[in-house]
């Protein structure tokens, strides 16, 4: 299995403005996912096709520092896309195969559960910002 290839800003931001211009109704429903939203159990994953990651360095352990300068939190639909911190640092970037419109997706692992979880990638500011040590 080939390494995903990594994205960076320019890559990202490129694929969240095609993504955004994206009009035709498609299955995949990834436009209605403008905060991170648990995947849902009828989400049609074999449309989508994986376009590279964000994720760092596998031996790494990113970060779990949040950016938000601007009073947004992690389920603001208006949340940056940070590239260096959590939870776009373990991101995969993915695209539907149908309409062309790209999301992120990560499971995000608590105490007693893994939920996947997507967010659509479509005109949000994406940035690259050093994460805090
Ligand atoms: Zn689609």
């Amino acid at each position: 299995m080939t390494p995903e290839p990594k994205l960076d800003l320019d890559q990202l931001t490129a694929l969240a403005a095609a993504s955004a211009q994206v009009t035709q109704a498609c299955d995949c429903g990834i436009d209605a996912y403008r905060e991170w939203t648990r995947v849902p159990a009828a989400f049609p994953q074999a449309q989508l096709r994986s376009i590279g990651t964000l994720a760092g360095d596998p031996y790494a352990d990113p970060t779990f520092a949040e950016y938000h300068p601007h009073g947004t939190n992690y389920w603001s639909p208006d949340a940056p896309v940070a590239l260096q911190h959590f939870p776009y640092n373990r991101c995969a970037v993915q695209q539907c195969s149908v309409c062309q419109r790209c999301c992120l997706t990560y499971v995000e692992a608590g105490g007693y559960y893994v939920e996947p979880r997507i967010r659509a990638l479509a005109g949000q500011t994406i940035v690259d910002v050093a994460a805090p040590d």
